[in-house]
């Protein structure tokens, strides 16, 4: 175990794994060495606390870290540990609890004795960059959804400066990467020196960027701005996830959403017009107080006719605090677990049908692996996972191919 050794544990969202990386790099910059759990003085676990499971795991992943050999000290972070510190401090003598993520660096250097990289210089971590870079450009949220504890765990919306954004990806083009995706906890909320995420998007398009995908965005977000200014720019993906989380209005009503379904299938249609080819993914939630058999078959329906090429499907659980914890008519666990199993059921469908209507069209790969067997796997445009035979490529190369198989959701393309 060498003395100045870190290993990360990293749960949750793309904005957690952004959050822990930049943690990483500024320990690497002062000489620490990241390494694997069992070999670690310290371990750093980011916690995510969207759902009961998500606190389940957090809390294993740190009482795996207490339980190695060499007695880490660990260092938790992240949203459970900005809703329940005391909780995650009492699992054990040697944990360490920092909501503040900037703050961990020192922590850590606190433990090992070491100085640490001050916030502003982080360098990037190559490796793990050559093909598709997560950006983070926002956090937070003030929406205050129903069931949601995230406006709690992360706080009001933060925008990064839209200089240091550009600074970024123009460093990420420099260092060949070939996508970036542009990550926040509502980055509809964006907004720094006068320009809003469409006027991020712009700014951004001037990078030389070859790919740019933004991971999610409110339904209420994508106005015909957006869309205009998304259409406009060749280096966007025809790809958004939109989350419905319910298909039915009085669920969606339940839960403080900001839309009825009349007005998500307007959006659809509308991003449709706008950028040829799109694949839209959401998120559906299942279980969420007051919702019946009747309002789970209207989702269902729902879901099906708009046409997603992918589902995120979760089963409600009560964050305590939310308004939605303290709802009458809480679902039992049984009945949600039969909705998701429904609902996944679904899903394979809808990708099934995307695939399938995929079939002879020629997309463009992003490969992100090649294989021992010679055969290279990537991402399209439209978030489509596709494998290649036949051809001799690398990480990182971006290629046209012709889609040749669609069995099962898998993909394969020819060259
Ligand atoms: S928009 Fe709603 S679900 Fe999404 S982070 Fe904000 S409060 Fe949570």
């Amino acid at each position: 175990m060498a003395d100045l050794s870190v290993a990360m544990r990293t749960l949750g969202c793309k904005v957690n794994r952004v959050e822990a990386e930049k943690i990483a790099a500024r320990l690497l910059g002062t000489g620490v060495a990241i390494v694997d759990e069992d070999e670690a003085a310290v371990v750093v676990v980011t916690t995510c606390t969207v759902t009961g499971e998500a606190d389940h795991k957090a809390r294993k992943a740190v009482r795996h870290a207490l339980g190695l050999p060499q007695s880490p000290v660990v260092v938790v972070t992240g949203c459970l540990a900005s809703v329940d510190p005391d909780g995650l401090a009492a699992l054990g003598e040697r944990v360490i609890v920092e909501p503040d993520k900037d703050l961990v660096p020192a922590r850590v250097a606190a433990v090992l004795g070491t100085r640490i990289c001050p916030a502003g210089v982080v360098p990037r971590i190559g490796e793990a960059f050559r093909t598709r870079a997560v950006v983070k450009v926002e956090d937070g949220c003030d929406a205050f959804c129903a069931y949601c504890i995230i406006p709690y765990a992360r706080g009001v919306p933060r925008s990064v400066p839209v200089a240091d954004v550009e600074a970024e990806v123009r460093s990420l083009v420099d260092a060949g990467v070939a996508e970036a995706v542009l990550t926040g906890i509502n980055i509809g909320r964006y907004s720094d020196a006068g320009l809003d995420l469409s006027g991020l998007l712009e700014r951004l398009a001037t990078t030389g960027l070859s790919r740019m995908r933004i991971s999610s965005i409110e339904p209420g977000d994508v106005d015909e701005r957006f869309l205009q200014v998304a259409a406009s720019i060749p280096a966007f993906c025809a790809h958004l996830h939109i989350p419905l989380q319910a298909g039915c209005d009085a669920t969606l009503a339940a839960m403080g959403r900001t839309y009825d379904t009349a007005g998500f299938a307007a959006v659809v249609q509308r991003a449709r017009e706008a950028l040829p080819g799109l694949a839209i993914t959401t998120d559906v939630m299942t279980g969420f107080p007051g919702e019946t058999d009747e309002h789970f078959e209207q989702t269902l329906a729902f879901v099906e006719a708009c046409g997603f090429s992918r589902l995120h499907v979760f089963r409600y659980s009560p964050r305590a605090g939310t308004p939605a914890a303290g709802m009458s008519h809480q679902v039992p666990a049984a009945v949600k677990a039969d909705r998701a199993r429904r609902l996944r059921e679904l899903d394979g469908r809808l990708r099934a049908r995307f695939a399938q209507a995929s079939l002879g069209e020629e997309v463009e790969v992003l490969i992100e692996r090649v294989n021992d067997d010679g055969s290279a796997e990537g991402t399209t445009r439209e978030y489509l996972h596709v494998v290649i035979t036949g051809a001799d490529l690398a990480e990182g190369d971006v290629v046209m191919v012709w889609i040749t198989g669609a069995e099962q959701g898998r993909m394969t393309a020819a060259w």
